[in-house]
């Protein structure tokens, strides 16, 4: 069991002000896997100053000084690679291997990529007399989920930190041993004291200290929608900038020519990674009514070919959910989904054969399901495919685009042509077309109610970035 009993703040692991502490379970066996602080007020008020107090030196650090403490961060955190996998596969469920590559190997990519992008990124532009300069916007409080834990912090934090300012890090109280990890990699490559602090603890109190603080100049915040409202709403009375990146309910458009057999299973793939818990997950399958049948079966195929069982099994394709509160939460909606009228295609209430312990949810997938049924319109955050039939294409359209949320999606058509027509028809951030993979350096973000942030590459760094023009005397003509 790991038990971390100080919090990281001002370049030292310090005794928290608050003395209570939370639990982190293991989501396969429901064992108490880790303990941490649970942060109060004056933790977060501590980290706060540390990082006002470290930030002209940071912001004033050459770029590509910053990018070398990075690399060493990168270099950290690869040497743990094991140890991060198991971590995260406990406490996300997500399978070991699956864990590694993605969970521990997407961190280690991008702190690198910041590292890089630190140096070669233009911070200025001559624009007729003005030199328009780009500045570090400040100090940045940054709250992350736990799905994809290590990840999510990365995105912020790398880039933060490569754009020249210093974070106080509030992660997700049900996954927070990795963002320990994660600060033990930043002391060890000798990061100036302050620039980065950690802070765990509760998202009403830590979170919204930090969100609202006058000394924290810019919030990021990855989470549900409900809490992002939360964030805006306290830090507008600071006028601080915020980035929203939050929940989604994508749907996945198979137009009547695209290659069904590729397409559906693609689409289970893609709602089921990590068991649903994935802020793009395709989890509306939408598909031509005359083609209902055949998609069906292909889903009910694809779902039952996902092995379940303990994350760190070989053979083992779907793992639990990360908490007995998501697993309820996942029941609730699968009931809710049979007494709306969808039909059960597979899966359905009750834990997967032969299991008895860990948050475990059947692969589930419901066919014919009424437009406006909470399963279809609701993020459900587990293994469940909801099937909705179009009548055609502007049908299809009409359906993707009928969500407050706005994050991800796919088309599949039998040429690219066609559906990326369709997909500049429909309102998300993103799209995969015909099965297109995800791109590490590509803008990744919502409309409407998915939010407003951009995290990924260049577009990352950005986004802790403010301009500022300076006037020269007009050249003489
Ligand atoms: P959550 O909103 O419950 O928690 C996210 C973080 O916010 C946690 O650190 C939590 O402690 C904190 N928090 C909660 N209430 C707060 C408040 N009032 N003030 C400040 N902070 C508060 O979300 P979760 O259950 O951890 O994560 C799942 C959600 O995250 C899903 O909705 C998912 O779609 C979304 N998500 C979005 C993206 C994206 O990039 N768009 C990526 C991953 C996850």
């Amino acid at each position: 069991m790991k038990h971390y009993e100080q919090l990281y703040i001002g370049g030292q692991w310090v005794a928290p002000a608050g003395k209570g502490t939370i639990d982190v379970i293991d989501s396969g066996t429901e064992a108490v896997m880790g303990r941490i602080p649970e942060g109060i007020e004056a933790d977060a008020e501590a980290a706060v100053a540390a990082a006002r107090a470290a930030f002209d030196a940071w912001a004033s650090t050459p770029a590509a000084e910053r990018g070398a403490y990075l690399q060493k961060i990168a270099q950290n955190l690869k040497a743990r690679t094991d140890e991060l996998a198991e971590i995260i596969a406990g406490e996300v469920g997500m399978p070991l291997k699956l864990a590694r590559a993605i969970q521990v190997g997407s961190p280690v990519y991008n702190w690198s990529l910041y590292a890089k992008l630190a140096s070669e990124f233009q911070y200025e532009e001559r624009l007729g007399n003005s030199l328009v300069v780009r500045e570090p916007v400040g100090v940045v409080a940054a709250i992350t989920p736990w799905n994809y834990p290590l990840n999510q912090i990365t995105l912020k934090v790398a880039a933060a930190l490569a754009a020249g300012c210093t974070v106080v890090l509030k992660p997700s109280e049900v996954a927070p041993l990795n963002a320990f990890v994660l600060a033990e990699a930043i002391h060890e490559a000798g990061l100036p004291a302050g620039v980065f602090n950690l802070v765990t603890g509760f998202g009403p109190v830590v979170g919204e200290l930090i969100a609202r603080h006058p000394e924290v100049d810019m919030v990021s915040f990855t989470g549900s929608t409900r809490a992002g409202k939360r964030v805006s709403e306290v830090a507008s009375a600071t006028v601080k900038r915020v980035a929203l990146e939050l929940g989604g309910k994508s749907a996945s458009v198979i137009l009547d020519d695209a290659d069904f057999p590729a397409a559906v299973k693609g689409t289970v793939s893609a709602c089921f990674l990590n068991s649903g818990q994935t802020c793009v997950a395709h989890t509306r399958m939408i598909v031509p009514e005359s083609r209902y049948e055949e998609a069906r079966a292909l889903a009910k195929e694809a779902a039952e070919g996902f092995t379940v069982g303990d994350p760190r099994e070989e053979k083992v394709k779907l793992g639990p959910l990360a908490s007995a509160v998501q697993q309820a939460r996942v029941l609730e909606y699968i009931e809710r989904g049979i007494a709306d009228g969808a039909e059960l295609v597979t899966g359905g209430p009750g834990l997967p054969a032969g299991v008895t312990k860990g948050f475990f949810v059947k692969p589930t997938v419901f066919g014919r399901v009424p437009r406006d049924a909470a399963i279809a319109q609701e993020e459900i955050f587990g293994p469940v495919l909801t099937i909705l039939t179009a009548k055609d294409e502007d049908d299809a359209v009409a359906i993707a685009n009928d969500s407050l949320y706005g994050l991800g999606g796919a088309v599949w058509a039998a040429s690219d042509e066609r559906a990326m027509r369709v997909a500049r028809r429909i309102r998300t951030g993103q799209i995969d077309i015909n099965g297109g993979t995800w791109n590490m350096v590509a803008p990744f973000g919502g409309y409407k109610q998915s939010g407003h942030g951009r995290e990924n590459g260049k577009y990352g760094l950005e986004e802790y970035l403010v301009y500022k023009s300076m006037q020269l005397k007009a050249p003489k003509i």
